[in-house]
């Protein structure tokens, strides 16, 4: 894809910002790229016209192409939709013994993905588990996981011959209670394909066992496929998550957009081979990358998006020397600080400003209070934020009731203001000598 659009941008002379025709260009072959990444003909619609929506008239910076950016902005939203849960590999196992359900279709890898799991819970979580097979059309599939377990140091539910996958479901369920156990894994049967008898028995099982989170595991070689057997899985049975086993092959990822756009439902693990170990948390930017089709892709994107802030702290910088520091310029601070995950940010990089830190740290300055800060300034009129000495009592009133808070949060954060104002001209009589400390420059 980036050569492809690299060739499209290079017939582009730079402009300031993306037109509507380079967007819709671009858009051309990312979908493309999207439907030979396997992600499904609806899903693919859906998502260009939400990037073509960001795309349309976005900032060109000087040191990226127009094509680059575009596929900064693509990344991203392919980022955004991926992303399900905070912490997809956390399953929701509380009141012991959890049950968990693994369902999907024969061959997918619910055995091995099941002991995968078994084997996370135990040696991450320290949590005692217990392995139930329920595959009861093929009898090696028992004698599998049993051995699996063995090879982990798992406890798998003995193996009562003659007995139905629900009979099983309720005796896993009294040994994991009488056993002490903290979660109980139930691996059901394969199925070729979505087939009614198997559905059913899945449905029976699911209605005894009451499962605290059914994970779906689904190949991740099979492409479109895997949606199908996803959106089928999540309307009979209701799954909390999925599996993507065999990404350690050239699955090209496409799937999981489509399944995470066409379920809603969080995929949670990826299966990278057959080894015990070879389970991993899903991580969105590893599959954006290779729906995305190219290995430098994040190497790229990264550079264009420290081009961007380094540009903005440049600009900035130029204000500051100047003595001009408004509201406007207290809110991309903030903004940075949420981003960089506190005070870390920008302001750490100007020398005269840890002290500052320290005490913004000390009033437990986290991202609540900026996000409570950030709200009084959007509260605020374009006049007021560019001249904050406009701010009287009547003013104060109305922005502090728009942002739903106290005129004495808005007097904290006026005075904070008035501090860093100060500081900000302090360091512009300095001159410039010094100021970009910290390889901002
Ligand atoms: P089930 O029928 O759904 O229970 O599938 P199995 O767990 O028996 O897996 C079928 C085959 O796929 C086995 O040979 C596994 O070793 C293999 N397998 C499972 N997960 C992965 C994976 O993530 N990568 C690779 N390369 N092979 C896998
Ligand atoms: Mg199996």
């Amino acid at each position: 894809l980036s050569e492809r659009l690299s060739g499209v941008f290079d017939r582009l002379t730079k402009q300031g910002a993306l037109s509507e025709d380079d967007v819709r260009t671009a858009m051309r072959e990312v979908r493309v790229a999207l439907l030979e990444a396997d992600v499904s003909l609806p899903v693919a619609r859906d998502f260009i016209k939400a990037v073509e929506k960001k795309a349309t008239g976005a900032a060109v910076t000087k040191s990226v192409t127009p094509g680059q950016q575009v596929i900064k902005i693509v990344h991203d939203e392919l980022i955004a939709v991926l992303s399900g849960d905070e912490d997809p590999g956390r399953l929701k196992i509380d009141n012991p013994p959890a049950p968990v359900l693994m369902v999907g279709l024969q061959g997918g890898g619910k055995t091995t993905t099941t002991a995968k799991i078994a084997k996370r819970l135990k040696e991450r979580e320290g949590k005692k588990v217990l392995m139930a097979s329920l595959d009861v059309n093929r009898p090696a599939a028992m004698e599998q996981l049993a051995i699996l377990g063995t090879q982990i140091g798992v406890d798998t539910l003995p193996i009562v011959k003659g007995e139905d996958p629900v009979a099983i479901a309720k005796r896993a369920k009294t040994q994991a209670s009488l056993g002490g156990y903290d979660v109980y894994l139930l691996d059901t049967a394969g199925r070729l394909s979505i087939d009614e008898e198997l559905m059913a028995q899945v449905e029976a099982v699911r209605d005894v066992a009451n499962p605290r989170e059914t994970l779906l595991v689904v190949d991740g070689l099979t492409g479109q496929d895997a949606v199908t057997t996803a959106e089928n899985f999540d309307s009979r049975i209701g799954i909390t998550g999925v599996v993507l086993t065999r990404m350690d092959g050239d699955g090209r990822g496409g799937a999981a957009l489509s399944m995470r756009a066409i379920t809603g439902k969080p995929i949670r693990f990826v299966g990278l081979g057959e080894k015990m170990d070879a389970l991993e948390t899903f991580e969105p930017q590893r599959i954006a990358g290779r729906i995305l089709g190219m290995g430098d892709i994040v190497a790229l994107v990264e550079r264009a998006q420290e081009t961007l802030e380094a540009e903005q702290a440049e600009r900035m910088m130029k204000r500051f020397q100047k003595g001009q520091f408004n509201m406007n310029d207290l809110k991309s601070q903030l903004e940075q600080m949420m981003k960089m995950g506190g005070m870390q940010g920008m302001m750490s990089m100007m020398p005269g400003m840890a002290k500052m830190q320290k005490q913004l740290d000390d009033a437990g300055f986290d991202d609540k209070v900026i996000k409570r800060q950030i709200a009084l300034i959007n509260s605020m009129t374009k006049k007021e934020r560019a001249n904050p000495d406009l701010m009287q009592a009547s003013r104060k009133k109305r922005v502090a009731a728009g942002a739903g808070q106290d005129v004495s949060d808005l007097n904290k954060l006026l005075k904070m203001h008035r501090q860093m104002a100060d500081a900000m001209k302090k360091l512009g009589k300095m001159g410039k000598k010094g100021l970009l400390r910290g390889g901002l420059g």
